[in-house]
């Protein structure tokens, strides 16, 4: 069983790189903090309205609403069977040292990639509306032009309301505000790998084995 993080800036390829890490675990749980913001807003729950406050400007959801949330996830019994990928967690310095006291980590990998290709993946994602598979315009086009790899639908794009020139550029200096502590408190713990995430992650089962060290 598996407990990793998955750290890197926006359009680092974390949503994408879980879904090759299942490809080896097929029943760890991907955790993805905005995934349950963004589910929590489309069904306007209480959680999802507070959170697109920030979401819509690029800010960060403060962290006692962030962090409860997490909490109950990680509770879940998949989760304590199968491991769990952490994806856009923590993200601030007292998310890691909460996460600390709910779970041990096996891994923290860190997705290296430029600003510039972050630009181009972020303002060229877009997802099917049928089944949410993301694509991008410029680097990762669905094999036949239209329609959708994953569940044959004709694809009705589907862009995120954050993935806009104005609120990546927030996204971006949040990051690189809080990015820098976080590092090295996984490092000090001795979790810290670096991934090379220039290039569109399609790694082989081996490769993501060794990365994970399994
Ligand atoms: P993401 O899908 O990971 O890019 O997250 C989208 C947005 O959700 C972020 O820009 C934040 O507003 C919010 N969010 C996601 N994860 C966190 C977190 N760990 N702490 C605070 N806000 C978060």
């Amino acid at each position: 069983m598996k407990k990793l993080i998955l750290f890197g800036p926006p359009g680092a390829g974390k949503g994408t790189f879980s879904g090759q890490i299942k490809k080896v675990l097929p029943d760890i749980a991907h955790v993805s903090t905005g995934d349950i913001f963004r589910e929590n807003l489309k069904k306007e729950t209480p959680l999802g309205l507070k959170a697109k406050e920030y979401m819509d400007k690029g800010e960060l959801v403060p962290d006692e609403v962030t962090i409860g949330m997490v909490k109950e996830r990680l509770n879940k019994e998949d989760v304590k069977q199968n491991g769990f990928i952490l994806d856009g967690f923590p993200r601030t310095l007292p998310q890691a040292k909460s996460l600390s006291e709910i779970s041990d980590i096996d891994l923290f990998l860190l997705l290296e990639v430029s600003r510039d290709i972050i630009t181009k993946r972020i303002l060229g994602r877009y997802s099917c509306k049928s089944c949410g598979e993301i694509y991008n315009k410029y680097t990762l086009p669905p094999k036949k032009e239209g329609i959708c790899d994953n569940c044959g639908a004709e694809i009705k794009f589907e862009q995120r309301s954050d993935d806009n020139e104005e609120t990546l550029k927030n996204r971006l200096d949040t990051y690189e505000k809080n990015a820098k502590p976080i590092i090295k408190y996984y490092k000090k713990k001795k979790l810290l790998k670096n991934v090379n995430a220039e290039n569109t992650l399609e790694l082989t089962g081996d490769q993501i084995k060794s990365i994970l060290e399994i």
